[in-house]
C-alpha cells in the first residue's frame, strides 16, 4: 500500500466499496440486472437515458487523461472539483480531530468541505503579492493535517504558484500529508507548467481540473482529480456509484474532441486581449486603486468604495463577486472577464461613476 493511503481515515481504509450493477457487467445483450425500465424515457426515446451511465466512462476518462498527459488509472471523474474537494476531505478527515491547511483568501470550498466533515481548518495567509507562506506552513503541519489545499492560479488573487513551491511542501509532508493543488483555470495560465508533472515523483501531490472554466461546462459539472492510482481508487469508494449524468458525459465528450479544443484555445485568447484591455483601462478610473496582476479569466481590483461600486453596477445590471470580507481583500472586488461587450458595460459603468459630480448636499 502506499504509505500515504495509512494517513487515510482507518473506517474508509476498511469500508467494503458497494458493487453497482453497472460495475458487476456491463455490456449484455438484455441488461436485467439494475432494476431499470426496458423502455427509453417518454421525452427522449432515442437515448439511453433509461439505464444507468458507466461510473466512470472510458472513452471520456481516456479523452480527459489524454489531455492532461495522465494515464487513465490516475484520473478520477466526478461532479466539478468541488465533489473531488469534498471527496478528499471526507476520505482522509477524522471528524473532530484532523485538519487541513488553506493560505487565504483563496477558494471558499475547502473550508466548507472541511467544516461539513468536522475537521479543523488551519489558515496561513499569503504573504505581500500573494505566494504562499512556504515556511509558516510547514511550521503549521502537525499529525493532524492531513491535506494542504493550494489553488494555483488562485481564486481570488489570480497569482500563480511556483511548481518549485509545490515541490518543497510535497517532499516536506511525504508521508504525512497530500498536497492538493486545485488547477481549475491553468488553461488561462499560458506559460504555466501543470503540477501533473509532479505526480511520478510524488505520490502525495493530487491534482484537480475542471471543465468548469475555460472549457464554458460549468452547467455540467464535470471535474477530474488526478493522483496515484491508489488513491483515485481509495475515493472511488467514497464517490456516489453513478456521479456522471449520460448527458453530462455527452456534453463533456463534445467540448474535447480536437475542433472544440481549438475552439477554446481561440476563446482563451480573446478572454487574455480582453483581461488586459480591461485592466489597462480600469487603472485609470479614479475608482480604482489597484488592478491585481491575473494569469486567469478574472481580475481582483482594489476601490476607493467597493460597497458602492457594487451597488451601482448591480443597478445597472452588472453583478460581480464581493470579495471585500476576505482575508487580505478589503476594498476588493473580483470581475470575470465576459465577452467585449460585457467588458465595455463594466467600463462604461466605472468611468459614469467617476465623471459624475457628488449630489450637493443639503
Ligand atoms: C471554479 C472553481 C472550481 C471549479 O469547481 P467545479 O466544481 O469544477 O465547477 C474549483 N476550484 C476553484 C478554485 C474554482 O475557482
Amino acid at each position: 500500500m502506499l504509505p500515504i493511503l495509512a494517513r487515510a481515515r482507518p473506517d474508509i481504509l476498511a469500508l467494503q466499496p458497494y458493487s453497482s450493477a453497472r460495475m458487476e457487467a456491463r455490456h449484455a445483450s438484455i441488461m436485467l440486472n439494475a432494476n431499470e425500465a426496458p423502455w427509453a424515457p417518454v421525452g427522449n426515446p432515442d437515448s439511453a437515458l433509461n439505464r444507468y451511465p458507466d461510473p466512470q466512462p472510458p472513452a471520456l476518462r481516456a479523452r480527459l487523461a489524454e489531455i492532461y498527459g495522465v494515464a487513465s488509472a490516475q484520473l478520477l471523474i466526478g461532479r466539478g472539483s468541488d465533489e473531488a474537494i469534498d471527496l478528499l476531505v471526507r476520505a482522509f478527515c477524522r471528524e473532530g480531530c484532523d485538519a487541513i491547511a488553506i493560505t487565504p483568501p483563496t477558494y471558499g470550498m475547502y473550508t466548507v468541505a472541511a467544516h461539513t466533515q468536522g475537521a479543523t481548518v488551519i489558515e496561513i495567509p499569503l504573504l505581500e503579492g500573494f505566494h504562499p507562506d512556504a515556511d509558516a506552513l510547514l511550521a503549521r503541519i502537525d499529525d493532524c493535517v492531513k491535506l494542504i489545499f493550494i489553488c494555483t492560479p488562485n481564486n481570488p488573487t489570480g497569482t500563480l504558484v511556483p511548481l518549485a513551491t509545490l515541490e518543497r511542501l510535497a517532499v516536506a509532508v511525504r508521508e504525512r500529508a497530500l498536497v492538493v493543488v486545485d488547477e481549475a483555470y491553468f488553461e488561462f495560465a499560458r506559460d504555466a507548467e501543470s503540477a501533473t508533472t509532479l505526480l511520478a515523483a510524488h505520490a502525495n501531490i493530487v491534482v484537480l481540473r475542471t471543465l468548469s472554466k475555460a472549457f464554458a461546462l460549468a452547467g455540467a459539472r464535470v471535474g477530474s482529480l488526478i493522483a496515484h492510482a491508489q488513491i483515485v481508487a481509495l475515493l472511488r469508494r467514497v464517490q456516489a456509484p453513478y456521479p456522471l449524468p449520460i448527458p453530462c458525459i455527452d456534453a463533456a465528450l463534445a467540448a474535447l474532441t480536437e475542433t472544440a479544443v481549438t475552439t477554446m484555445r481561440a476563446r482563451i485568447d480573446i478572454v487574455l486581449d480582453e483581461r488586459e484591455r480591461l485592466a489597462r483601462t480600469m487603472m485609470k478610473s479614479a475608482q480604482v486603486l489597484t488592478v491585481y496582476p491575473s494569469v486567469t479569466n478574472f481580475l481582483c481590483a482594489r476601490f476607493v468604495d467597493a460597497e458602492k461600486i457594487y451597488g451601482q453596477l448591480l443597478a445597472r445590471g452588472i453583478v460581480v463577486r464581493d470579495v471585500s470580507h476576505y482575508m487580505k481583500l478589503a476594498g476588493c472586488l473580483r470581475i470575470t472577464i465576459g465577452t467585449p461587450a460585457e467588458n465595455d458595460a463594466v467600463l462604461a459603468a466605472l468611468d459614469d461613476l467617476s465623471t459624475v459630480s457628488p449630489q450637493p448636499s443639503l
